[in-house]
């Protein structure tokens, strides 16, 4: 018994601290960015927002899994001292919206674009077929609570098919989820993701009157990370669209890359960069030319750029 005792007490000590410590950890940082809005950075990767609605709390994205999600619960407990009435989920991405479990246990209404809704409702759920439990909307959704206006926006299929962006005019914030990041460059490898799309989107973005940026990744940027990225997914649009017209084979984009015309600084080709010029390659391929080719003749067979 004694024994036993002594054994458990040793557990408990083993046990706890290490607990604790993978607990924390999962939000590494939590930042305000205004008066009653707040973003944290978690350990794998993702941010995730939250800002008052009166006496609610809307929460944009939630973690990759159901820790993080908790642990980010308990940071908005200490932060807004509300429950969170809503989450928004800003695309159908593991690390954005596998969190989202927590949330609704806590009592949260998930929300989503409808274009989200399967591929959310899996990673919520994997065993699950159905889209139960979610509340998705088709083209804007606009919430109001005390003084606080949030308009919740889809532009079209950009990052992935359903990305959704949530903007708060009065406070000039902006939750661009990965349609923007203020750091590092844009993941355009989806298998669901729209080039073209995504740099129309940017330049719409681009328009709207925003002081602060709060990305799906990295750090809390300025306006400047909207015309950052419009800037990197065009330079891949252009380069890829290059690439297509010459036919280039898809074991030779690092080679093209290289070549000192495309305007690629040969420091930043990294695989990252070569795997979303292939992925808008391939995007680019898949899609009917916009116009009628003017050529009478097809191009022979096997010609090489
Ligand atoms: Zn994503």
């Amino acid at each position: 018994m004694r024994h036993g005792m002594r054994g458990l007490v040793s557990a408990l000590l083993l046990l706890f601290p290490i607990a604790t410590v993978a607990q924390t950890s999962k939000v590494t940082s939590v930042q305000k960015v205004a008066e009653g809005i707040w973003m944290a950075q978690t350990s794998q990767g993702s941010n995730v927002g939250w800002f008052l609605v009166g006496d609610e709390v809307v929460a944009v994205d939630a973690g990759s899994d159901a820790e993080t999600g908790k642990a980010v619960l308990e940071k908005i407990q200490e932060t807004a001292h509300k429950p969170v009435r809503y989450l928004i989920v800003t695309h159908a991405h593991g690390d954005h919206g596998g969190g989202a479990g927590a949330f609704a246990a806590a009592g949260a209404e998930v929300v989503c674009h409808e274009n989200s809704a399967p591929g959310l409702a899996q990673i919520i759920a994997p065993s699950s077929r159905t889209k139960s439990g979610l509340m998705a909307f088709s083209e804007r959704l606009a919430l109001f609570g005390g003084a606080r206006r949030v308009a919740v926006y889809f532009l079209g299929p950009a990052h992935s098919a359903g990305d959704i962006v949530v903007l708060l005019p009065e406070e000039k914030v902006l939750f661009s989820g990965d349609v923007a990041l203020a750091t590092g460059a844009p993941y355009m490898q989806s298998p669901d993701m729209d080039p073209e799309g995504w740099e129309k989107i940017l330049g719409r973005l681009g328009q709207l009157d925003v002081d602060k940026v709060v990305p799906g990744h990295g750090a809390l940027g300025t306006r400047k990370a909207i015309a950052d990225t419009f800037a990197s997914v065009k330079k891949i649009n252009d380069v890829a669209r290059i690439l297509v017209q010459e036919n280039v084979n898809e074991n030779l984009i690092e080679a093209r890359l290289r070549q000192p015309d495309i305007g690629i600084d040969a420091a930043v080709i990294s695989p990252e960069l070569i795997g979303n010029v292939r992925a808008v390659m391939r995007a680019q391929r898949a899609k009917p030319a916009p116009t009628p080719s003017p050529k009478p003749q097809k191009a022979p067979a096997g010609k090489k750029g």
